[in-house]
């Protein structure tokens, strides 16, 4: 059975052009970047190579990036990076539809003596802007704010924050694991401090990010030991990745604008047409400012995890809730904290596509979902019975 990948925002396929790329990191050229000989060096030369393409992606200087090993470790050492650089500050404001990555730092935080402030979302997934505002105080070390959310796709306002915030002399860190490649980025003309990019929601391999630092942020190194990274990241570099996601942002900059309107014609044709054939579903996020890939709906009366298993049966690749939480049957905070009620919240799929989605795959998906949203709502016990 083929398989149909509607899972994008949790990982996604390594490109084959940038599986060739790396595959001589492995066996042949395979030196320690670090090392004084030629066949370390050359591999460092690789390195330098993959951070100067990075940097026309993100529109900063390849000296503004740091590798880490992935999008978690990025947050985290944006976060920690900045408090430990700012030891009299002991304010965080964040927003509760975080993705763990940056939300369990943060709540961590509060048992260490910090003040954390999560800002709400409205019902379509908004950020209280006037709120974020009220909230920068003269104690606030950072503020982190993701750019565009992993379940329902939201795009927030992140320019405008980012200047609102370093406007007062804080720090100001978005998550962006899931919209680099998506929307377009200039670094150069943005007023973001700290920024984090994971390489494997790219199609470049897994175990490798970047920390995005602009120049004259102050932050403590977050990993200590050896001078990597000049010396703000310790540990020996995850060569092949590198060269992987230098290779995955040189990709996603061919052809940026065809690629992401097609995705979202995609993404849009499923999602109209789940809407038409399936009554009682509903779309989760902003309409107006949503990544072009994602599309999260409810299916009133069911479970979104009896609905994933019958679209693996068919070979269907979905996600309930955001990759992480799945396997528990809580319902998302994320749509928890946007208001939907607890049983749309229970039925909620994220379809997420990507660039090798086709529009055969959307046709077959859009005529079996009817199917299995019809016999499981036949089996369900809270279906509202006809009068
Ligand atoms: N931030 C967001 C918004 C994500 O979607 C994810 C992964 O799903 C992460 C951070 C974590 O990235 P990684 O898997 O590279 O640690």
């Amino acid at each position: 059975m083929k398989t149909i990948y509607f899972d994008n925002n949790a990982t996604t396929k390594v490109a084959d052009e940038v599986l060739e790329e790396i595959k001589p990191y492995f066996c042949k050229l395979y030196g320690n970047p670090s090392s004084m000989h030629n066949f370390g060096g050359q591999v460092g030369i690789k390195i330098r190579e993959a951070r100067e393409k990075i940097a026309v992606l993100l529109g900063c200087d390849p000296s503004e990036i740091i590798f880490t090993g992935c999008g978690t470790e990025s947050d985290n050492a944006a976060i920690k990076g900045t408090l430990a650089a700012y030891p009299d500050k002991h304010k965080v404001i964040t927003t509760r539809v975080e993705h763990p990555a940056v939300l369990s730092v943060c709540r961590d935080l509060e048992n260490h003596g910090y003040t954390v402030v999560e800002i709400p979302v409205d019902r379509k997934g908004r950020l209280n802007i006037d709120q974020l505002a009220e909230s920068l105080t003269e104690d606030t070390a950072i503020v982190t704010v993701m750019y565009a959310n992993n379940e329902t796709g939201t795009i927030f306002p992140i320019e405008k924050i980012a200047e609102m915030v370093t406007g007062k002399g804080i720090v100001f860190h978005t998550d962006a694991v899931q919209a680099v490649g998506k929307i377009p980025l200039n670094l150069s003309k943005s007023a973001i401090d700290l920024l984090s990019i994971s390489g494997h929601k790219l199609h470049a391999p897994k175990g490798v990010g970047i920390l995005y630092v602009r120049k004259g942020t102050r932050l403590a190194p977050f990993m200590l030991g050896g001078h990597q990274e000049s010396g703000r990241r310790a540990g020996t570099e995850n060569v092949p990745g590198i060269i992987g996601l230098g290779r995955a942002c040189e990709l996603a900059m061919q052809n940026f604008s065809e690629e992401n309107k097609k995705v979202r014609q995609l993404r849009d044709k499923l999602e109209k047409s789940i809407l038409e054939k399936c009554p009682d579903c509903m779309v989760n996020g902003d309409p107006e400012n949503r990544l072009p890939n994602t599309s999260n709906i409810s299916f009133e009366f069911i479970e979104g995890e009896a609905i994933l298993l019958m679209l693996d049966k068919f070979g269907i690749c979905a996600s309930s809730g955001s990759a992480c939480t799945s396997g528990s049957l809580e319902p998302s905070h994320v749509l928890r904290a946007m208001g939907v009620p607890f049983t749309a919240a229970h039925g909620s799929i994220r379809f997420s596509l990507s660039r090798y989605n086709t529009e055969k795959e959307v046709d077959y998906t859009i005529e079996k979902i009817p199917e299995i949203v019809n016999k499981l709502r036949k089996l369900s016990p809270f279906v509202p019975k006809q009068t």
